[in-house]
C-alpha cells in the first residue's frame, strides 16, 4: 500500500473507495485479490482520538461476519481481542418473559465473538499495508464529485492541495453523514430516535462465561456484553439529554446506577460491577437512502443504512455489504466495473437483507419507545413466544450470527474468483 499525503501522480483508478472506516476498509481488503487499480480516500488519519470508526466500542460480531474476516486473512490478528458469545438473555424490565438462547443447543461453539472496533481498524489497516493494487489517500477529504459517462471525477483535499481523481466506480463508505450522499442529493429519511448510547467497559464480581445480556426499558435497552480480560462491554441507551448526567456522574455512582438497571438474572450470574472504564456518547438515528445508488456509484456501510445498536448489526450488514459487492465486482468481470448492471445485481442481492435488519432493529426500537399498552402487550407476548417456540427462537439465533438471505463466498471461507481456505474462526 502506498501512503501518499500530497501528490498528484497516480489519479486514474477503476474503483476508488471513499471512507476507510471499517465498511471501507473491509472492502478494500476484499478487493485485494482483484485486478482493478483501487483507491481509497480517508479524511482522519487511523490513529487520531478523532477517528470515527476504529473506536472503543465493543462491537458484537455475528459469526458469519467472523469468517469473512477470517477469509480477509484477519482473523489471526483478532483472535487475542475477540471474546466468544456462547449465550445470550434478553429480558424486559418489570416483566417476566426472557429469551434465552445457547449456542451450544444450536451446534455451535458461539453465535460470534466481541471485539473492539479499533481492534478490528488496526488489523485492517496492517494487512492493507501489503495489498499492491490498493492507494490510499489520508488524510485526504473529498470535496466534490461528478458522475460522467464512462468516469466519475472527483477533487478531494489533501490539506495544502487539492486532487483530482477518476474512477469508473466510486463506493460511498462515507458513513452517516455520507457527503457523497449529499452531493448527489440522494434522498435519505433521516429518523432521530430521541436517544443516546452510552458506552464503557465494566468490570463484574464474577466472570462472565462467554455471556451477554440484553435487558430492553422504555427509557432505551442496556446490553453487557463478553470482553477481555473478564470486563464486559456496556451499550446503555437513554433518552437524549439524559446522557449529560450519566456522563458527569463519578464512577461509583454511575456503577450504582448501572447495577440498579441490569436485570436480576444479570446481577445473579455476574454479580455487581466493581469498576468502569471512560466513558462515552452517541446520538441514535436511523438513516435510510431511497436508492443506493447513482450512475457509477454505490453506496455501502453506514452511508447505506446506519441503524440503531440495539441488534448489533450494522457492522455485521456492513461486512455482507463489502462481500458481495467485492465478489459481484471480481466474478462478472465485463471489462467496465462501473457497468449499471453490476451495480444493479448487488443491490439487488443485498436489499432484502439490509430492509430486514433495518425493520428489525427499527421495529424493536420504536415498540420498546412506546409507552401504549397494546405495544406493552406485544413486547411481552413477543418474548414470551420466541422462548415458548423453539423455531422462532432459532430463526432469531440465526438472524443475529448473519444468516440471512444469500451468504457472500467470504462467509463461507471462499475468496471471490480463488477458491476456499481452511478454517479457523469457531
Ligand atoms: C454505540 C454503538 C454500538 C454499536 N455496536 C455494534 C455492534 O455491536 N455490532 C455491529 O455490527 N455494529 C455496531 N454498531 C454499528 C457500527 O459501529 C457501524 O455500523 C460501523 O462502524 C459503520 O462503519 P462505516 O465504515 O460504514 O462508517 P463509519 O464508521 O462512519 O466510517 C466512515 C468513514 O468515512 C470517513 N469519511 C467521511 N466523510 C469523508 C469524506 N468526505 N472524505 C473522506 N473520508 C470521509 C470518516 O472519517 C470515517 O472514517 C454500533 C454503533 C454504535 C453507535
Amino acid at each position: 500500500m502506498q501512503d501518499r499525503q500530497v501528490t498528484g501522480t497516480e489519479t486514474n483508478f477503476d474503483i476508488v473507495i471513499v471512507g476507510g472506516g471499517l465498511a471501507g476498509a473491509s472492502l478494500a481488503l476484499a478487493l485485494a485479490n482483484s485486478p482493478y487499480k483501487v483507491a481509497m480516500i480517508e479524511a482522519v488519519e487511523s490513529r487520531a482520538a478523532t477517528q470515527p470508526s476504529y473506536d472503543d466500542r465493543t462491537l458484537a460480531v455475528a459469526w458469519t461476519s467472523c469468517r469473512i474476516l477470517e477469509t480477509l486473512g484477519i482473523w489471526d490478528d483478532l483472535v487475542s481481542s475477540a471474546t466468544a458469545i456462547k449465550e445470550i438473555y434478553v429480558s424486559e424490565l418489570n416483566r417476566p418473559g426472557k429469551v434465552q438462547l445457547k449456542s451450544a443447543d444450536m451446534g455451535f461453539a458461539n453465535f460470534g465473538s466481541i471485539i473492539e472496533a479499533r481492534a478490528i481498524g488496526t488489523a485492517l489497516l496492517q494487512r492493507l499495508e501489503s495489498v499492491s493494487n490498493l492507494s490510499r489517500f489520508c488524510p485526504a477529504r473529498l470535496n466534490s464529485i461528478e458522475p460522467g459517462d464512462k468516469e466519475v471525477t472527483m477533487r478531494c483535499d489533501l490539506g495544502a492541495e487539492e486532487i483530482t481523481l477518476t474512477a469508473r466506480l466510486v463506493v460511498a463508505a462515507d458513513g452517516a453523514r455520507s457527503s457523497i450522499r449529499e452531493m448527489l442529493a440522494i434522498p435519505t429519511e433521516i429518523h432521530d430516535y430521541q436517544q443516546t448510547a452510552v458506552i464503557a467497559n465494566v468490570t463484574p464480581e464474577k466472570p462472565h462465561q462467554h455471556r451477554a445480556f440484553e435487558r430492553f426499558t422504555q427509557s432505551g435497552p442496556v446490553a453487557i456484553l463478553p470482553h477481555v480480560s473478564d470486563r464486559c462491554g456496556m451499550v446503555w441507551t437513554v433518552p437524549r439529554g439524559d446522557e449529560k448526567a450519566l456522563l458527569k456522574l463519578s464512577d461509583e455512582e454511575f456503577l450504582t446506577q448501572l447495577n440498579q438497571r441490569v436485570s436480576k438474572q444479570t446481577h445473579e450470574f455476574l454479580g455487581d460491577f466493581v469498576k468502569i472504564g471512560r466513558r462515552t456518547s452517541y446520538p441514535l438515528y436511523l438513516v435510510q437512502p431511497k436508492t443506493n445508488l447513482a450512475p457509477r456509484v454505490v453506496l455501502i456501510g453506514n452511508a447505506a443504512h446506519a441503524i440503531h445498536p440495539n441488534s448489533a448489526q450494522g457492522f455485521n450488514l456492513a461486512l455482507r455489504d463489502a462481500a458481495a459487492l467485492a465478489e459481484i465486482l471480481i466474478e462478472q468481470d465485463c471489462g467496465d466495473v462501473g457497468n449499471a448492471e453490476h451495480l444493479r445485481a448487488y443491490d439487488q442481492w443485498r436489499e432484502p437483507d439490509q430492509q430486514e435488519t433495518i425493520r428489525y432493529s427499527d421495529g424493536l426500537a420504536r415498540l420498546f419507545a412506546n409507552p401504549g399498552w397494546l405495544a406493552s402487550l406485544v413486547r411481552g407476548g413477543g418474548i414470551a413466544i420466541h422462548e415458548l417456540f423453539p423455531p422462532l427462537k432459532r430463526k432469531l439465533a440465526l438472524g443475529a450470527m448473519g444468516f440471512r438471505g444469500r451468504l457472500p463466498k467470504l462467509a463461507r471461507g471462499e475468496v471471490p474468483g480463488i477458491g476456499n481456505r481452511g478454517r479457523k474462526a469457531s
